[in-house]
């Protein structure tokens, strides 16, 4: 048995402890949950097939998160008989038109035999997206991924807090500094990691997701993930309710105030995806996506006893279970 210090709580630091603590380690995880903190402003897509960025390594990351995941959430969940927000309704991708959504198809489909978890991949006419997804607009024909899934970060992070601490590992919340901790520390500060002088450098970009309602008296729930035009994507939040994101700022500052032109700009989208429904603005969720020099996660030793991981960007929620899984292996 070893012990290991773990500074910081989001998505990255909360599955490694959970998964060392698993493996019967003297676990201790300290988190001062900052305002802006991304695992719990994000959306929680994990779709990662539809990416068009050509990486290979990351490629392979995020395809192994969103594999590991399934197997996962059955047992953090069946451990803690607490929920994740955790649903597999698949993703509906929007493109401009059928041209695009043809080339869309045989790029999204290639990647079938590699990655059968992605289920069913097909083209959707305007009318079948409709069907799927009643509140959505007309406008644009998609292709559909049936294993496309969303996870509810706040939840994930309540249920691997409840799984640390059932495999007698330590949650405190509180501001701690690497020089202060016992054992092997793993350093998972997202943005915050710029207050230490050590590698990895690392950047933060600010996020805005909207979060709102639709007025309506029908209700259709569990619709898919939609992955919009551009780098929109909306998800739904609740019944009527839905998640619409996001806004990319590269920033040094750690405001989370919410901008009212981001606010007006989300909600022009909502309005152009829903143009049947009467939009209600309900709140802004801000987060800092911490990135890296080179827009890879950093995972590996920076000092003899220190450890980091970060820069797990746009994809932190759909990677973090498996570097947890990965890391504490190592
Ligand atoms: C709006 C938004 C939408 C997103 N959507 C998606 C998505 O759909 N799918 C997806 O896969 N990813 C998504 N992401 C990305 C994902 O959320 C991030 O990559 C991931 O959450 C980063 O996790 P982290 O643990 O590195 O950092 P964070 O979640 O930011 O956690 C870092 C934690 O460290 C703590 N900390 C820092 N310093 C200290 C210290 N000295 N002592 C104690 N605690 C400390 C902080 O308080 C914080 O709680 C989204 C992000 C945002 C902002």
């Amino acid at each position: 048995m070893k012990t290991f210090t773990i500074i910081g709580g989001g998505v990255a630091g909360a599955s490694i402890a959970y998964h060392l603590a698993e493996f019967g380690h003297s676990v201790t995880i300290y988190d001062r949950f900052d305002e802006g903190q991304a695992t719990t402003a994000s959306a929680g897509i994990i779709c990662p097939w539809v990416s068009q960025r050509r990486n290979k390594k990351w490629y392979r990351l995020v395809q192994e998160g969103a594999r590991y995941y399934p197997e996962f959430i059955d047992e953090l969940e069946n451990l803690t008989e607490q929920t994740t927000g955790y649903k597999r309704n698949g993703a509906i991708n929007l493109f401009k038109d059928e041209r695009i959504q043809q080339l869309a198809y045989e790029r999204i489909a290639a990647k079938q035999d590699d990655s059968p978890e992605m289920g069913d991949v097909r083209k959707m006419t305007k009318d079948e997206v409709k069907q799927m997804h009643p509140h959505l607009t007309t406008a644009y024909p998609a292709v559909f991924v049936e294993g496309g899934g969303q996870i509810n970060g706040h939840d994930l992070l309540n249920a691997l807090k409840v799984g640390i601490q059932m495999h007698g590992g330590k949650w405190i919340q509180q501001d701690v500094h690497p020089e202060h901790c016992e054992g092997t520390v793993i350093y998972t500060a997202g943005a915050w990691a710029t207050e230490i002088d050590q590698e990895p450098a690392v950047r933060h970009q600010r996020a805005e997701l909207l979060h709102l309602s639709l007025d309506e008296t029908s209700t259709h729930p569990n619709v898919p993930i939609v992955m919009g035009l551009g780098p929109m994507y909306i998800v739904e939040t609740g019944s009527n309710q839905y998640a619409i994101g996001t806004t990319h700022e590269d920033t040094t500052d750690f405001s989370t105030t919410p901008s009212e032109e981001n606010q007006q700009y989300l909600h022009t989208e909502a309005e152009r995806y829903f143009p049947d429904s009467h939009v209600q603005d309900q709140s802004i969720a801000v987060g800092l996506r911490p990135f890296t020099r080179d827009n890879l996660p950093f995972i590996g030793f920076v000092q003899e006893n220190i450890f980091a991981v970060n820069g797990l960007g746009s994809t932190g929620l759909t990677v973090g279970p498996v570097i947890g899984r990965e890391v504490a292996a190592i």
